[in-house]
């Protein structure tokens, strides 16, 4: 570590504090990529690499598709074969630490397959300290220097470490501790209540709390077939500061130093049993991982953080307030092959994160800093989802000087109508992928615009909800005498028409009920049942069928179907496992296999595509499909104003 220290020393004054009060810059995610040499002994006598560095910001890999292509990618650095430790170290993690000094947050997340280098660079060796040890020395070091006796300001330095395994949250402090909440507290920080955290003043204190802690996890590794790379490990490091003089400012910066689950694709290694229900897990939170970062990079109003509890805890560390890097670590060996392009690919997405740094400030008499666990300190207006003003309303105003900019506040002297319709509206537009503004967002002008549309579209449904009426009250009056005509019995439910009814060419008017069975009846050469015991089987035999009856005795405008269906396909292609258990038909299992088959083969063309997911059949596809239109209908539908009154 001796290297580290000199590390530190070359670099320390660029590391000095500097206490502007400026508005927070936007410091966007910056990303290297890291390729280790060869080390598989078999694979370096006879294979080259299909990767090689272009300069010290690109690299080109071999074309899978094409051997006489390359695939060129350009980041922030590339770290070649023979780059090292402090390389990596100084040139792309040193020059973030100094952002802690100012009160604001920083990460470094190492991504990549298992077996690339993720825990080599941010551990490495005693020989080879990786980020880990060199940024734990520094800060120390620098925190020291600028809390001596006489500076303006007093430091304290703790850590806390945790351990990301099968959604799980895991203190690897206090092993025994079980499932931690993840808890986000009225100005938007992100806290772990319950989890350790531990006084450090020196390296020695980190490295008494950070190795037995380290072995829990080894231990577990070989109990649990290499659990260390089925889960994410997270060292989190915070460093708190207060004035000694008034106005007794605090201050606090959090560092999370996260080594990320093997990103490999676990299909393609044929795991079973826990390692399957393993890479389930991992392969959805780095799913969403993914995600969020595209939400970001798209400017989406919705950014998915909640759907896993990894990108619930960086919610402050990608797009929000720190200033981050992440590492993709890529092998040379021919066999990671699909796994380095997925990499690189999700790297290069990444680069285009913008994250809004900010300083974490409070003010408080002297004599807490020591024994506080949690600061809350005020923070910097920030963009909030939908999502997150929801589950906050617990949340007593935040104080004056950080004004909680709620759209929702805004709209509460609409009226309650107006506001659900503006909610309900902003659902949808969201649920489609919707890239503009989300309405309640948006600016007056375009508000005005949208409501305008908003009542003219409600003022059709209204005018075919009337026909609708007017036309059952024509078939009441007439139908029971058909029927009992027909069937010598009272009205009964009426029998499903055949196929003539068109559900995807769409009927230019909708058509009353009796003429469809008329024309049904007099046309189909399908025999309708009587009987209820044959009907169910007919519908059992041809859901599609029913389906269509369904919607025809329902009178439901085409329109409406093609929605239907165009939402429901947006969610199976965007949606997380946790947003596709609000499809009917779809529960944790299903949601993962789709979430699943979606990462290996890409978007579902159409609804019916899911019945290529292995475990979900052809039939089940029916059923899905049915009861899924039927909700949307029966959703708009109750939706509609009343005019019954
Ligand atoms: P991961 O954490 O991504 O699964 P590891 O960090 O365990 O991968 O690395 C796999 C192997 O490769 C280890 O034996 C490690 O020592 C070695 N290794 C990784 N990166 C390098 C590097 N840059 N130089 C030398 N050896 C490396
Ligand atoms: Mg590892």
């Amino acid at each position: 570590m001796a290297a580290a220290a000199h590390a530190a020393g070359a670099t320390r004054s660029q590391l000095s504090k500097g206490r502007t009060n400026r508005r927070p810059a936007v410091a966007r995610v910056r990303v290297a990529v890291r390729l280790r040499p060869f080390v598989e002994e078999a694979s370096s006598t006879n294979e080259s690499s299909c990767v090689r560095g272009l300069d010290s910001c690109s690299l080109e890999i071999a074309n899978g598709r094409n051997s006489q292509e390359t695939l060129k990618y350009q980041f922030d650095a590339f770290y070649g074969e023979t780059s090292t430790q402090q390389d990596i170290y100084v040139g792309f993690v040193h020059p973030i630490l100094r952002h802690l000094m100012n009160g604001q947050n920083a990460s470094v997340l190492a991504y990549g397959p298992t077996g690339a280098g993720k825990t080599y660079t941010m551990l490495g060796s005693p020989e080879q300290p990786g980020i880990i040890p060199r940024a734990l020395k520094d800060l120390l070091q620098l925190t020291r220097e600028e809390g001596a006796e006489g500076r303006p300001w007093a430091f304290a330095v703790s850590m806390s470490y945790l351990e990301i395994y099968q959604e799980k949250v895991l203190d690897l402090l206090a092993p025994a501790s079980g499932d931690l909440v993840i808890r986000e507290d009225r100005w938007g920080n992100i806290l772990i209540p319950g989890l350790t955290q531990k006084p450090i003043a020196s390296f020695t204190d980190f490295e008494q709390h950070f190795l037995p802690a380290s072995r829990n996890r080894t231990v577990g590794a070989t109990r649990l077939n290499q659990r260390s790379s089925r889960s994410h490990a997270v060292l989190l490091v915070k460093v708190e500061q207060r004035q000694r003089t008034a106005p007794f400012q605090q201050q606090e910066g959090k560092l999370y130093l996260i080594d990320l689950a093997g990103s490999e694709d676990n299909r393609r290694t044929g795991n079973q049993g826990l390692r399957l229900k393993e890479s389930g897990a991992i392969n959805a939170s780095l799913f969403v991982l993914g995600k969020v970062v595209d939400a970001l990079n798209q400017g989406l109003p919705r950014v998915p953080y909640r759907d896993s509890k990894l990108t619930r805890l960086l919610q402050d560390s990608l797009g929000g307030s720190a200033h981050s890097v992440l590492i993709a670590n890529i092998a040379p060996e021919r066999h990671f092959y699909l796994d380095t392009v997925t990499s690189l690919n999700f790297a290069s997405r990444s680069k285009e994160v913008i994250n809004r740094p900010f300083t974490h400030k409070s003010f408080q008499p002297p004599g807490k800093l020591a024994q506080k666990e949690f600061m809350d300190p005020p923070k910097a207006k920030r963009a909030r989802s939908q999502e997150e003003l929801e589950d906050r309303t617990d949340s007593p105003d935040p104080p004056p000087s950080c004004p909680k900019h709620s759209p929702l506040k805004q709209l509460s002297n609409l009226g309650p109508a107006v506001q659900e319709r503006l909610l309900n509206l902003d659902r949808i537009l969201e649920s489609r992928g919707s890239q503009g503004t989300s309405i309640l967002s948006t600016p007056r002008r375009e508000r005005t615009a949208l409501e305008k549309a908003l009542k003219e579209k409600d003022s059709e449904i209204q005018r075919l909800k009337e026909k609708y009426k007017e036309l059952e009250a024509n078939r009441l009056s007439q139908r029971p005498k058909e029927l009992e005509e027909e069937n010598g019995s009272p009205a009964l439910p009426c029998p499903f028409p055949s196929q003539r009814v068109p559900m995807t060419k769409p009927l230019n008017r909708v058509v009353p009920l009796q003429l469809i069975q008329e024309q049904t009846t007099s046309e189909s050469k399908t025999h309708v049942p009587k009987k209820e015991s044959q009907k169910r089987k007919l519908q059992q035999e041809e859901p599609a069928e029913g389906l269509r009856a369904t919607l025809a005795l329902l009178q439901v405008p085409p329109h409406l179907l093609a929605e239907s269906r165009r939402r429901i396909l947006d969610l199976l292609n965007t949606g997380s496992a946790k947003e596709l258990r609000r499809l009917q038909r779809i529960g944790e299992k299903k949601a993962q296999l789709i979430v699943g088959w979606r990462e290996l083969h890409g978007p579902f063309a159409e609804v019916e595509d899911l019945g290529q997911v292995e475990g979900i059949s052809e039939k089940q596809v029916a059923t899905f499909l049915k009861a899924n239109i039927l909700s949307f209908v029966a959703e708009c539908f109750s939706a509609l104003p009343r005019t019954d009154a």
